[in-house]
């Protein structure tokens, strides 16, 4: 499906043919419709892409069905050799998923290679350690797997969305029908690739591309027996309504807009590392991006100071180029939204600053950006920009810090910094937010659960929470 072409230059290693077709039943198929999908970094099409109508999900669903009588039957021992086999592939392929990745997401390669494609392969390898010890885990005497599951994932974290949510699928014994974003179809369709080069039996995973009608389509299918969906809070709360009273498990991963909160006692180059992390990786195209910075009066000055001199050294600029930093806005869509929250940061009276940096002619592109000056009532303190975005509040006593975090809709994640093991405990006690890093964010792991509170949704993947969602 997809040709290696063995040359030197990164951009080459991933050869692309004219279109692409659905993965139903273990084949690639058409569809009626097609769209294109395009490289955000300078808006030429790279490709054709099936649009999956009513019908093919109808095909894919059944599939699944099929599949699952044998997929659910297989010994634990057996599914975990195709779980190994394909975190063993995908190690192997990585160089290509890494270039395909930044290609249709934007993301710098660095990260794609770095960060996405070894966490892709860990939650393979850590849920197929799962597979054949689910019986005496404490899930009930008899843990039996849901039936077909139909996920519905974004477009931020593409490949890493798609193994939160197959691997602990296929490690219990379900069977999956998964829709990748309509921006960023890609790695998915060679995900299908991975999938035929390890064996697994045809119907036991099925991508079906598309825009929101066919995400649609799928969950509200009759013979989908759970949904897991990942994106914005919007359409969760429409996949909620319409799920609500079927009997179908439902897992939500949506929105939010994190604390990170810096103690004056904090170490303060170690703090704008995280801050710089926390909201510019992945252009802010992360959730649970540390999108709101709330600095102790006493020391905001400083750390603002030395923060406009970190980020005066970030490279925005070709993903591919492994020193870039910041990579391309992944849509028109998405560069518009941003364009716009910030001018309103503006109107509203925030005071936006940005490191001098000169932007590719061609693609979507935004410099990184903080907004001084933030209070609560603006809409930059309290709306999800999704960008490289930082708004910054501050704060004088703990408590006052407690209040501003917790001030939100949101609940997914924050981070603490400070020296005080003490007070990173009590003010982590306080915060209402499904993951808390301490000294350190956007920190990852298989084993860990990740979920949120309130408006960022319910139910947690990763770690053996990700296997609950996946058992009767
Ligand atoms: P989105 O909600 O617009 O789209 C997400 C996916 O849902 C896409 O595949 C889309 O085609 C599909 N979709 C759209 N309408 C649908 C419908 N009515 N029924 C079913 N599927 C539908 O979100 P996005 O713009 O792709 O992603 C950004 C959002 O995702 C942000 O809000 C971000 O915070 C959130 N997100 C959350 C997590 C998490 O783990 N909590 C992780 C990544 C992204």
């Amino acid at each position: 499906m997809f040709e290696y072409a063995p040359a030197p230059e990164s951009r080459s290693i991933v050869s692309l043919a004219p279109s692409y077709g659905l993965f139903i039943d273990g084949e690639a198929g058409e569809a009626k419709d097609t769209f294109k999908t395009i490289n955000p970094a300078t808006e030429e099409v790279l490709t054709e892409v099936a649009l999956a109508g009513p019908e093919d999900v109808d095909r894919a669903v059944a599939a699944a069905r099929r599949a699952f009588q044998s997929w659910s039957a297989l010994p634990g021992s057996e599914r975990a050799k195709y779980l190994f086999r394909i975190a063993r592939i995908i190690q192997e392929r990585s160089r290509e998923l890494a270039v395909l990745e930044s290609l249709d997401n934007g993301k710098p390669i660095k990260e794609s290679r770095d960060v996405d494609l070894p966490l892709v392969a860990a939650h393979f390898f850590y849920y197929a350690g799962w597979a054949d010890k689910l019986k005496y885990a404490g899930f009930g005497p008899d843990p039996r797997p849901l039936g077909v599951a139909g996920q519905v994932i974004p477009w931020n974290f593409p490949l890493l969305m798609l193994a939160w949510k197959i691997a602990p699928a296929l490690a219990t014994g379900n069977t999956v029908v998964l829709k990748p974003a309509e921006t960023t179809p890609l790695s998915a369709l060679f995900f299908a690739d991975v999938c035929r080069q390890a064996d697994l039996p045809p119907g036991v995973v099925n991508i079906v591309t598309g825009a929101g009608d066919t995400g649609r389509y799928l969950v509200e299918h009759p013979d989908v027996n759970k949904v897991a969906f990942t994106g914005s809070t919007e359409v969760g709360r429409q996949i909620a309504r319409s799920v609500a009273g079927t009997g179908k498990r439902l897992s939500l991963e949506l929105g939010g807009k994190a604390a990170n909160i810096v103690f004056d006692d904090a170490p303060i180059d170690q703090a704008v590392e995280g801050i710089v992390n926390g909201i510019f990786f992945n252009q802010g195209h992360v959730c649970c991006a540390g999108s709101r910075l709330l600095v102790q009066e006493s020391i905001a000055e400083e750390l603002l100071a030395s923060l406009r001199r970190r980020m005066a050294t970030l490279r925005v600029g070709d993903p591919l180029d492994k020193n870039t930093d910041i990579g391309a806005i992944n849509s028109r869509a998405q560069l518009d939204k941003i364009v716009e929250l910030s001018e309103i940061g503006s109107a509203e009276g925030a005071e936006r600053w940005s490191p001098p940096c000169e932007l590719p002619d061609r693609g979507f592109w935004f410099a990184p950006t903080i907004f001084t000056g933030v209070t609560q009532a603006h809409r930059i303190a309290r709306e999800e920009i999704f960008g490289p975005v930082l708004s910054v509040l501050t704060f004088r006593t703990p408590a006052e810090a407690i209040e501003k975090a917790n001030n939100t809709p949101y609940g997914l994640s924050a981070g603490i910094w400070s020296d005080k093991g003490s007070q990173i405990l009590a003010v982590a006690d306080k915060l209402r937010a499904g993951v808390i890093w301490a000294n350190t964010f956007n920190k990852f792991d298989p084993t860990s659960p990740f979920g949120g509170y309130k408006e960022s949704g319910y139910g947690r993947e990763g770690g053996r929470h990700g296997l609950e969602a996946y058992l009767a």
